[in-house]
């Protein structure tokens, strides 16, 4: 059916290379692109020769004209950026020139925070919007218009959070409640990788994250909150009992416009005490700074560094055990009555690995982004612009992931965060 460009080739990506191969019916032909070749030639090597014809090619996505010279040259249907968010703008700025519809799986985020230009504009962004995260939508809705008249689909963050928990709202919503009041979204990860200290994506994005201020939606307005200050504890099942952390998410920003009358949202991960030490101390001794360093007559970025030596998530696969659970839980009302409901997925980091050699961090972003590229190449997602999951129609993709690997749960009865 398709002929599909997919852009990066690291944990994730490699993942949603596996399952396009399996569902070679939609993605006849892919061309793996990426800033180190050799990564891609070996997963090629390992796929082995599939119905999905594979081809692999060097890029660096930070050069758009470079993205746009290999888009002309292989004239696929769909870009998927399962690169980094540093490269959004560039690959979404090729895809437009070329007229070819985009996808990714996380939103825009400067690689480098101390740039003036950019600077002025996120200063003024905490101080209109007040949350003070550095990703944020607003850099990629900002082509919407662009992308409508070329008539052209961009999606944005079809990963789990973001991607599947947008996709359970939008399914609460169309089937569950007439009003949806709050939404917590709960993103669990069981696992034991055996390391005092490794993050299950990449760690430059994984730790800019986790080490920045919480916030949450309420009431029509971001409350932001200091690192880490808000804990919960949660008996997730099949994992068990785990401590939980409010976090800053990118998808609250897109769900708090598109889920009407929406009250609060908030959105928890579980850390385990070892890593919260751990990056406490990095922190604390300037390791998670994205400013360079000079050392020994060299520039330097603390995290680029620290990347250098934590454990690559890509090769944690053999080593977790336990499970990921993650899901939303909605109150609200249908049909006057008050009602709770919850939907989640538990994911295996064994059975991923076995599947597909990879972790199930990697897998629960992998399997959604094939799912939403998908929907694209299927026509079941095509309209000119540029959206986020929520804003499609979520049966299909819902569908998709119970077949391809990441079947969902619900409860009538869960227990509320309080
Ligand atoms: P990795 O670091 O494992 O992989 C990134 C890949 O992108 C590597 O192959 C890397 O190449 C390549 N790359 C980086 N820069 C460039 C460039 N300039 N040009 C071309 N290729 C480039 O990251 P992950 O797989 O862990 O994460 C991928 C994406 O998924 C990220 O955007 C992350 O934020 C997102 N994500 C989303 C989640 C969700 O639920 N929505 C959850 C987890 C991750 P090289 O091999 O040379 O380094």
């Amino acid at each position: 059916m398709g002929r599909v460009l997919i852009i990066g080739c690291g944990g994730v990506a490699s993942v949603a290379i596996h399952k396009c191969c399996q569902n070679s019916e939609v993605f006849e032909e892919i061309i793996i692109a990426s800033r180190t070749k050799a990564k891609c030639d070996a997963l090629k090597e390992k796929l082995g020769d599939g119905r999905t014809k594979i081809e692999t090619v060097q890029v660096d996505a930070d050069q758009k004209e470079q993205v746009v010279a290999l888009i002309k040259s292989c004239r696929p249907d769909l870009v998927m950026n399962i690169a980094l968010p540093y490269q959004d703008l560039a690959i979404m700025e090729a895809c437009l020139e070329c007229r070819v519809n985009y996808m990714d799986t996380a939103n825009y985020e400067p690689e480098n925070t101390d740039d003036p230009e950019w600077r002025a504009v996120y200063e003024k962004r905490c101080r209109d919007e007040g949350f003070s995260a550095y990703f944020d939508y607003s850099w990629q809705w900002a082509y919407r218009k662009k992308f409508e008249e070329a008539g052209i689909t961009a999606l944005l963050g079809s990963g789990f959070d973001p991607g599947v928990t947008q996709a359970y709202c939008a399914y609460a919503l169309k089937h569950e409640f007439d009003e949806i009041d709050t939404i917590d979204i709960l993103d669990c990860n069981g696992g034991d990788h055996g390391y005092a200290f490794a993050t299950n994506f990449n760690p430059e994005i994984n730790l800019r994250e986790v080490s920045a201020p919480g916030s949450y939606w309420e009431n029509g307005r971001w409350v932001e909150v200091p690192p880490m200050s808000i804990k919960r504890e949660y008996e997730f099942a099949q994992v068990g009992k785990k401590d939980m952390y409010l976090l800053h998410h990118e998808e609250i920003e897109s769900l708090a416009k598109n889920i009407p009358g929406v009250k609060r949202i908030r959105f928890f991960m579980t850390f385990g005490q070892s890593y919260l030490d751990h990056m406490r101390c990095l922190e604390d001794v300037g390791m998670l700074s994205t400013t360079p360093v000079s050392f020994e007559g060299r520039d330097i970025v603390p995290i680029q560094f620290l990347k250098a030596l934590l454990p690559d998530p890509a090769s944690l696969g053999p080593r977790t055990k336990g499970k990921t659970n993650i899901g939303c839980i909605f109150t609200g009302r249908k049909d006057g009555r008050e009602k709770k409901y919850y939907l989640y997925n538990v994911c295996d980091h064994q059975e991923c690995y076995r599947e597909v050699g990879s972790q199930a961090i990697s897998y629960t972003t992998g399997v959604p982004a094939m799912v939403g590229a998908m929907m694209l190449l299927t026509g079941k997602w095509n309209k000119p612009g540029v959206y986020t999951v929520e804003e499609f129609d979520p049966d299909p993709y819902m569908e998709a992931l119970n077949k391809w690997g990441l079947p969902w749960q619900e409860s009538r009865e869960p227990v509320l965060v309080e």
